[in-house]
């Protein structure tokens, strides 16, 4: 990337806008939990001249000419992502999370068989079986839930499993603030002759690091985003575990036939070049260090939160993740809660909690999470100033009531927002967000 671009020139009405959302990601504390900062090396990767080529194939059986480089590059991320994650067989072509997933049901299901996987509404994902997701039209989808304390209920699990016989389990969560019960899940799978599938989008970062048990010797196969704690760009891996290979040596075969020729066509090679250096950044001590900081920065942040009054779901974390119950204010308060904190520069997404009494789109909760500012450098001291900055923003609109009429919540809508807008305590919270990221600079010296 040292070759000039002309891109403010030539369109500057983009060029403008790329430029303000770095200026965006500088300024604001970026709390979404499936957010990070890849690396210099990275974003450089990523906008090279990889993205020229076509690679349709696994490396040395390609279909097109001129492959002996990105070959090199493909092979190295497999290689990488086995040592880190401690597996015998990986893709690193999926375009991104859902694909991947859905590849390991073209390689394991058949049209209407029966899997397994959190229900959404309790912290699961799109595509382990929810109704508006084709992984819940094309299967018989049975969820499980997590118990009023908010940890899966595995007993629940256990007698769903025995009762539908899934061929497929789903273990993983975008909305889950523990330790996932990879073992628990195993022997379930075992009893009932399921596939475990681990899809650790959220905590690769951490299992990398050491920070989260690894499923690896659990699950039959293993699937990741490379773009949230894990620190790499947007895009995805499958693995397969020697506990996978062993109940059915083809699985490797059938993930690659899956997700080349049965979902994709030519790998996004730029991306592939950009997860083979963050899989080389995710082996180093540096990393580790990074991974288990992640979770005692959202330690400490939690215990700010719960000292200054509010409800988490399971009263903590253990992982890089919380979820406030706002419960406690009234139901469906949690885009108040949102919409204020963007203003005051915190960065987080409402989202539904267990046994959510709203609505998805007007849920109870907030989902926050540190591994974006752990990245900029921040430590404990930093999360006991945002923790209470987010508590005092968060009692500024707790009051506002979430209507259940369409025609009353949008006249509280269009109050609250004129409101919060004049708010002093917000724009004081807004100051204090401005100072914390100004002393720790993202991606010094880019331009846009
Ligand atoms: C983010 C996520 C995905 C999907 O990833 P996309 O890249 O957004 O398609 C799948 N599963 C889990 C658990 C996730 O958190």
């Amino acid at each position: 990337m040292s070759a000039k671009s002309t891109l403010n020139q030539v369109d500057p009405k983009i060029s403008e806008a790329m430029e303000n959302e770095l200026a965006r990601q500088r300024d604001c504390l970026e709390m979404i939990p499936s957010e990070n900062f890849t690396s210099m090396n990275v974003l450089h990767a990523l906008g090279s001249v990889l993205t020229n080529k076509y690679s349709e194939g696994y490396p040395g059986k390609r279909y097109y000419g001129g492959n002996q480089f990105i070959d090199v590059i493909e092979t190295l991320a497999i290689a990488r992502a086995k040592a880190l994650f401690k597996v015998p067989y990986a893709n690193v072509q999926p375009y991104s999370g859902s694909p991947a997933n859905f590849a390991v049901y073209a390689a394991l299901c058949d049209r209407g068989d029966t899997i397994m996987g959190l229900n959404l509404t309790d912290g699961g994902h799109l595509t382990h079986g929810w109704k508006t997701s084709m992984t819940g039209q094309f299967f018989n989808s049975v969820p499980y839930h997590v118990k009023a304390d908010g940890y899966i209920d595995v007993d629940e699990v256990r007698s769903l499993a025995i009762k539908e016989k899934p061929k497929l389990i789903w273990i993983g969560a975008t909305a889950y603030s523990r330790a996932l019960p990879f073992e628990e899940f195993s022997k379930i799978a075992d009893e009932v002759g399921a596939y475990l599938a681990a899809d650790i989008s959220h905590i690769a970062g951490l299992v990398a690091a050491g920070a989260h048990a690894s499923p690896a010797p659990y699950a039959h196969i293993i699937t990741t985003t490379t773009h949230k704690t894990l620190r790499g760009p947007r895009g995805a891996m499958i693995m397969a575990t020697e506990r996978g290979l062993k109940k059915d040596p083809e699985l490797g075969d059938k993930l690659d036939k899956a997700v080349f020729p049965g979902l994709q066509g030519g790998p996004h090679d730029n991306t592939t070049a950009g997860i083979a250096v963050a899989l080389l950044e995710a082996s180093t001590p540096e990393f580790r260090e990074y991974g288990n900081q992640i979770v005692n920065n959202a330690k400490a942040l939690a215990a700010t939160l719960m000292k200054k009054g509010l409800k988490l779901v399971t009263n903590g974390t253990e992982n890089h993740l919380i979820l406030i119950d706002l419960t406690p204010f009234g139901n469906g308060k949690g885009v108040f809660a949102q919409e204020a904190l963007d203003l005051a520069g915190i960065v987080v997404n409402k989202n539904t909690i267990p046994k959510e009494p709203s609505s998805p789109f007007y849920p109870s909760g907030v989902r926050l999470g540190t591994p974006a500012i752990t990245t900029r450098g921040m430590k404990e001291q930093e999360m006991e100033s945002i923790g209470s900055i987010i508590a005092d923003v968060i009692n500024e609109v707790k009051d506002y009531e979430m209507s259940g009429d369409k025609e009353v919540r949008m006249a509280t809508m269009k109050k609250f927002r004129a409101e919060i807008k004049s708010n002093d305590a917000i724009k004081s919270a807004r100051a204090k967000t401005l100072e914390i990221c100004a002393k720790f600079p993202l991606y010094p010296g880019l331009e846009s």
